[in-house]
């Protein structure tokens, strides 16, 4: 045989001893980039870019173009809410891995409920003049590493890392324990916050970019359509928008209180958050830390990660189907377009990668959905816990039985449980009784949650990973399809206009596209999720993650081996 066919013959049966054909024409292996930025556009449906991109031409259809782009990439965890996705991006690993399975959740210990990133320990530091008046904050309920914190423990203090976010949780999330800068907006009091869980003091650079760059530089300033009003799809007076304090639900958003009010105040701040406006100023700042930190100049891999929170707010105040988060992202797209246009010109356009997530997508407008015959709602949590309350003391007597009742979360008294655990008549009751609340889906106990690693169900797999012992509820319940658990008594329309936190494919589709140095342009339809993010990036930063439940993207890598990359 001849040596070709042989070699080929044996290649083909799938070994790879023999010398690569080829490897003459392969291209060099790349430089290790220099710069890795992280964008999250928080509640980012995976079908924004088909639904709305159309009008794009800045930063969002440079990476739908250019990017390697997955077109079925999903979480799939049951609870896509804001901790939880932030931390699967940072760490790679599911809420079963690292803890974050809620935004909040009820504390068996202290009797209250905690957010993720509550920490007695740390306290705020602020810039400007204002005092922070919230509790401290810190990654510390986290329990897996982030792939920043073992950037840089691995290549040492070369390696700068930087998070920024409207939300505190969101910026920490993606940074984890050991940051250079970390920090995000109280809009109570329009302060600019990091903790000190990352510095005892104030960075300069931001202290003197946020002493040049106020916020209250876009008081009274307005929120006009960026598009002509033509181009904007389903109408600006949707059926159930729930738009903040001082707006209409229809164009133009003027960020203007009452005119008694003078100075900027706790409206304003809220507004502003909720406007293309915090975006457009996220994306200055980040720049702000490029230019004097020198990120993508240095000896090591430097990290910057930018959690643009507005969507998230629009989406909930208009829902997906509004001229709000049309231009919400429009003006996304031309602001990502002056960030990557300044990151060409400074770090240079073969020295850094991009990938492009979401922490959870969003369900409609239910009443929307309703007035068009549709199955949607809302379930009151309270009324859960008021018809539970009403079993149990029709079985066992006057009592309060139900600790905590927090979305899909239940969290009973202590020795609640387990009680009912061992009264199978009772348990049958209060199942019934759930399972009657229309809109509810499913109920899971804990030890059918925890009990073997994978299951056939595909429900009762993504609740299993969202699923974590000491901090989820002792049951757990799914919503029906288009329909969400809000978390507040019947009046009016409880909650937010829209929401998202199920495992229905509009909360768990979200984009995840890798753009840039090393990577591999193209559509890439096999399954993905933000979980990978964080393996794929150690793999181009030549690190190891010690966890990961997600799998390295190495099919958009230019070669095979990125550990091979050159380091430059
Ligand atoms: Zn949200």
């Amino acid at each position: 045989m001849p040596m070709f066919r042989k070699c080929l013959a044996i290649c083909l049966a799938g070994v790879l001893l023999c010398p690569p054909m080829g490897r003459a024409e392969d291209p060099p292996a790349p430089a290790r980039p220099k710069l890795l930025v992280l964008l999250v556009v928080d509640q980012m449906r995976g079908d924004y870019f088909e639904l709305y991109g159309k009008n794009w031409t800045g930063g969002l259809a440079r990476l739908y173009k250019g990017g390697a782009r997955y077109t079925n990439a999903a979480y799939p965890y049951f609870n896509t809410v804001t901790c939880a996705g932030h931390a699967t991006i940072g760490t790679g690993t599911f809420p079963a891995t690292h803890g974050m399975v809620l935004n909040g959740w009820w504390d068996r210990k202290s009797n209250r409920v905690v957010s993720c990133t509550d920490d007695p320990h740390s306290s705020l530091i602020g810039y400007g003049n204002g005092k922070p008046t919230g509790n401290g904050n810190s990654p510390g309920k986290l329990l897996a590493p982030t792939f920043a914190s073992e950037l840089r423990s691995q290549r040492g203090a070369g390696s700068r890392i930087v998070a920024l976010s409207l939300k505190a949780r969101s910026a920490m999330m993606l940074a984890g324990r050991m940051a250079d800068a970390v920090t995000w907006f109280e809009t109570d009091n329009g302060l600019w916050l990091t903790s000190t869980a990352y510095t005892q003091e104030r960075h300069s650079f931001e202290d003197s970019f946020f002493r040049a760059n106020p916020v209250t530089a876009d008081f009274r300033r307005t929120w006009i359509r960026r598009l002509e009003k033509k181009s904007y799809q389903f109408s600006d007076r949707g059926y159930g928008e729930k738009p903040p304090q001082m707006w209409d639900v229809s164009f133009p958003h003027p960020l203007r209180p009452a005119p008694e009010v003078r100075t900027p105040d706790k409206d304003f701040y809220t507004a502003w958050a909720s406007s293309p406006f915090s975006d457009a100023y996220l994306a200055r700042l980040a720049e702000a830390a490029v230019e004097h930190m020198g990120l993508g100049k240095g000896n090591g891999t430097d990290f910057l990660a930018v959690s643009f929170s507005a969507l998230d707010l629009v989406g909930h105040n208009f829902g997906p189907r509004s001229h709000e988060v049309q231009d919400v992202l429009a003006s996304l797209d031309a602001t990502l377009g002056g960030m990557f246009a300044y990151l060409d010109r400074t770090v240079g356009a073969q020295n850094y990668v991009v990938a492009l997530t979401s922490d959870h997508g969003v369900a409609d407008i239910p009443e929307q959905l309703k007035k068009n015959g549709v199955d949607a709602g809302r379930v009151v949590t309270n009324d859960i816990t008021y018809e539970i309350e009403k079993v149990l003391t029709k079985s066992w007597g006057q009592g309060k039985y139900v600790a905590r009742h927090l979305y899909t979360d239940l969290y009973f008294n202590p020795g609640v449980y387990e009680r009912l655990m061992a009264d199978a008549a009772t348990w049958k009751a209060v199942r019934q009784a759930i399972l009657a609340t229309p809109g509810v889906d499913r109920v899971f106990v804990r030890e059918e949650i925890l009990s073997g690693p994978e299951s056939g169900d595909p429900i009762l797999l993504s609740v299993k990973r969202s699923y974590h012992p000491e901090r989820s509820g002792d049951i757990i319940l799914t919503p029906k399809p288009r329909w969400f658990f809000v978390n507040a008594s019947r009046s009016g329309t409880p909650g937010a206009a829209a929401t998202h936190g199920t495992g229905h494919p509009y909360d768990t589709r979200v984009p995840v596209i890798l753009y840039g140095a090393g990577i591999r342009p193209g559509v890439y339809a096999r399954a993905a999720s933000p979980a990978d993010i964080a393996p794929t990036y150690a793999a181009i930063a030549g690190i190891k993650m010690p966890k990961a439940d997600g799998r390295v993207l190495v099919e958009a890598l230019e070669g095979s081996r990125p550990a091979s990359w050159r380091d430059d």
